[in-house]
């Protein structure tokens, strides 16, 4: 074999042909479509390695899960350790209970868990349950936020309307849905009075992540509450990314809003794939008949409650956040400090844990007002960050890790200002 069949074989350029031949797109999820390209073969703390050779400072952390870092040394152990007795029992076991219990006891408000594999699936369990417990079909949600891509939940603005985001969507299982712009508690308490009676639950991401990271204006989740008090509606918070990110309780307790039940995913589980569903346990209780049906193979699988168990107890025994917090800032102040340098007009918003950078200046508190802002500047940004050693998605997103710390600063600030100079 020749040097060059060799490098192909085994390099970025090589493997993404490969795949391209035989996974759509060369992908194995649409999202990464849009994202980083070059291949990766393994990942420690803060850091990618790329087949080519290459290290990647890692703010994209997985779409969000790796917020220990990658491999933390805590929840491998324990996942390594727990999988030598078996992966999968078609049965109860310990380690489901200590997770389950974990959940709530750390998570502060909810009284009952069911676990998944997939956000995706947490989501649909909880519309599931609300949908029974109030014998109603229909459900609020807003624009921007996501909550899985399946039929009866992934929306999309085409052509100045919402509805199906994907060809092949059948607009009929979204019918039952009413779409609305969040954090505008008039509009919301107008549409309840013309139909709040109907409904059977308002789902949010209660700090708006996946587009652009905006929180809820002072006063809105508790308008919410108390709109959906009123109208018996149950609450649900999606906090597949906010969950043990924003703070142990997550957006719940930052906020001081208990919903009625929440979704959680991403960084409870330390990277491995599993969600859950929580909530009170009059309406989760529901679940316990098979009345409702919630099933899954996979679902608390020995594995997933080893990283539950294991990622919860370090979360609890040694919380990353004051140190998240400290690089979170001292990031967003450093890229702001090089923007300003270059002359960019560069817009870096959010949470230290999860922020938003983007083009532009606009008082952002919605999908419609974020789309004021150059969001197709920053994804070609995104891709030179990547070729510079920043590993990021084109969505604006930066997650920071507890396993980020004053080098993976330097070298990210560092890399940043390469980038701006070579490209602004
Ligand atoms: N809900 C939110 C808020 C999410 O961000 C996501 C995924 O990013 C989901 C639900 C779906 O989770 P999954 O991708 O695990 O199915």
């Amino acid at each position: 074999m020749t040097t060059e069949q060799l490098r192909l074989d085994v390099g970025s350029e090589g493997l993404r042909a490969r795949a391209l031949v035989r996974a759509p797109g060369g992908v194995h999820s649409n999202v990464r479509l849009r994202g980083p390209h070059p291949f990766i073969r393994s990942a420690k703390g803060a850091w990618l390695f790329g087949v080519d050779g290459r290290d990647y400072v890692d703010y994209l952390l997985g779409q969000g899960p790796n917020f220990l870092g990658h491999a933390p040394d805590a929840v491998v152990q324990a996942v390594s350790a727990a999988c030598e007795g078996g992966l999968l029992y078609g049965g109860q076991h310990e380690l489901e209970v200590q997770a389950a219990e974990l959940v709530c006891e750390v998570a502060g408000w909810p009284e009952m868990v069911r676990f998944s594999t997939s956000g995706t699936e947490a989501v649909q369990a909880a519309l599931r349950v609300a949908r029974a417990a109030t014998g109603r079909t229909e459900i609020v949600r807003f624009q921007g936020h996501y909550h899985g891509w399946v039929d009866n939940i992934l929306v999309g603005e085409r052509g100045g309307d919402w509805g199906v985001a994907s060809d092949g969507q059948v607009a009929d299982n979204l019918r039952p849905c009413h779409i609305l712009p969040w954090n505008d508690a008039e509009l919301l308490t107008a549409q309840f009075e013309q139909y709040g009676s109907r409904l059977a639950a308002v789902i949010m991401e209660p700090i708006m992540i996946n587009t652009g990271v905006i929180e809820p204006k002072p006063g809105y989740l508790e308008t919410v509450r108390e709109l959906c008090n009123r109208y018996g509606v149950v609450l649900i918070f999606d906090e597949v990314i906010s969950g043990f990110r924003v703070g142990l309780g997550g957006a719940a307790q930052r906020y001081g809003v208990t919903p009625d039940l929440a979704t959680y995913g991403k960084a409870f589980a330390g990277g491995y794939p599993v969600a859950a569903l929580v909530g009170r346990s009059d309406l989760m209780s529901q679940l316990s008949t098979g009345a409702v049906n919630h099933s899954g193979t996979f679902n608390a699988s020995v594995m997933a409650m080893a990283a539950v168990t294991a990622t919860l107890t370090t979360l609890r025994d040694r919380p990353p956040y004051a140190s998240v917090e400290e690089h979170g800032l001292a990031l967003m102040a450093g890229l702001r400090d090089i923007a300003a340098k270059h002359d960019v007009q560069l817009r870096v918003a959010g949470l230290p844990a999860a922020f938003h950078m983007s083009f532009g200046d606009a008082d952002v508190t919605d999908y419609r007002s974020l789309q004021k802002l150059d969001l197709a500047r920053y994804e070609r940004l995104a891709a030179a960050l990547v070729d510079n050693g920043i590993w990021l998605a084109g969505r604006g997103i930066w997650y920071v890790s507890g396993a980020h710390g004053p080098r993976e600063l330097d070298v990210a600030l560092t890399r940043f200002d390469k980038t701006l100079g070579e490209w602004a």
